[in-house]
């Protein structure tokens, strides 16, 4: 079967040119006579694959050279723990905003380890739109300020940065890290699951600010200490290798591209083809406020709901594949991130034209 453009939130479609390169290299990487799966993590192959996978990433987001670089086991969810276990540092209060399921899965881990402040909600209007900075009041005594800046399922995207003071922001960039430049600078940490826009899962990237580091909990595990991992280069034990030698290929790729401001110009051009087709029709609908609609995952929903089930059949014959959208919010959804090419984007805006043509 012919590859199919896969609109699926994560695990997602990753760069065709670095699947055929890891597939090129597969049972003998670079002269070494074996996989990467198969190196030691501490010989010198593994050791540079490593390396030049922090140099490009540090370049892509013009990471400060007062910010570690992490690449640790777990995905974003093991940083919803970390965070609290390793930033607290003495303090009872951490504020969060609450934007929608994943902000509320942070949430819900925290509580476990402080009390936690909600500096702002959009519960009011079922999580359909970013919480402006006007209305957010945040705990003058939070040890950090949480916040999810592309809420996955719910499709919000925060297209400006919070300022919050001298309290450290920290941010869940899960589904939209490298869509965009970053200022790092303004961040106290920014971490990232690996499988909606790095590579593979199994891997995520935390950025923290060093004067952040050091001051974890008594009973955090060693290997959820972020000073422990940053003074082990990540390898406080066995990395997952494979996963960091992925994204190191799709770092390439993207430098190879022309960095974020332009994968940025892409990924508004490809948005604003969805966008600009659900503006002008009544047989679907986006629900999320125009102005925090996310570049990466867009939900909307058919006008008529039974006719959901034709939409994704038909889709999926004509090879555009996981557009169901997350089962606590129905309708469809279309996540197109980085490695999802215009042509993609193309034929789903395509297909839905021809849907409507036929059933509207
Ligand atoms: C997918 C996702 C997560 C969870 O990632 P895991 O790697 O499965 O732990 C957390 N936050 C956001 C914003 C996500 O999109």
């Amino acid at each position: 079967m012919a590859r199919v453009f896969n609109f699926g939130a994560g695990p997602a479609t990753l760069p065709e040119p670095v699947l055929e390169q890891a597939a090129a290299e597969m049972l003998d990487w670079h002269g070494t006579g074996m996989s990467v799966m198969e190196m030691s993590h501490r010989g010198k192959a593994f050791i540079g694959i490593h390396a030049r996978a922090e140099a490009d990433l540090r370049e892509l987001l013009a990471v400060p050279k007062n910010y570690k670089v992490l690449f640790l086991h777990g995905g974003a969810a093991a940083q919803f723990a970390m965070v609290p276990m390793n930033l607290l540092r003495g303090r009872t209060v951490a504020a969060y905003v609450n934007s929608g399921h994943w902000s509320g899965r942070a949430i819900a881990e925290a509580k476990r380890y402080c009390k936690v402040d909600i500096a702002a909600s959009s519960a009011d209007a079922n999580f359909t739109y970013a919480p402006a900075q006007e209305r957010w009041s945040i705990d003058p005594g939070a040890a950090y300020v949480h916040y999810t800046s592309n809420e996955t399922i719910g499709g919000v995207e925060f297209h400006w940065i919070p300022d919050t003071g001298a309290i450290p922001l920290v941010a869940d960039a899960s589904s939209h890290i490298l869509s965009r430049p970053l200022d790092v600078s303004r961040f106290g940490l920014v971490y990232a699951g690996a499988q909606k826009n790095i590579g593979p899962a199994g891997v995520a990237i935390v950025i923290v600010r060093e004067d952040l580091i050091g001051r974890a909990s008594p009973l955090t595990p060693a290997i959820f200490d972020y000073r422990v991992q940053a003074e082990a280069d990540s390898m406080h034990n066995t990395p997952p290798g494979y996963a960091i030698y992925l994204a190191g290929l799709v770092f390439q790729w993207l430098k190879k591209l022309g960095g974020l401001a332009k994968m940025e110009e892409v990924n508004i051009a490809k948005a604003k083809l969805v966008y600009d087709y659900l503006d002008e029709t009544e047989f679907y609908h986006s629900p999320v406020a125009r102005a925090d609609r996310s570049r990466m995952n867009i939900p909307f929903t058919l006008r008529n709901g039974r006719l959901d089930e034709a939409f994704l059949k038909e889709a999926g014959g004509h090879g555009l594949a996981e557009l169901k959208g997350h089962r606590s919010a129905g309708g469809m959804r279309a996540s197109i991130y980085n490695a999802m090419p215009v042509a993609g984007v193309k034929a789903l805006v395509g297909f839905m034209r021809d849907f409507e043509r036929r059933y509207g």
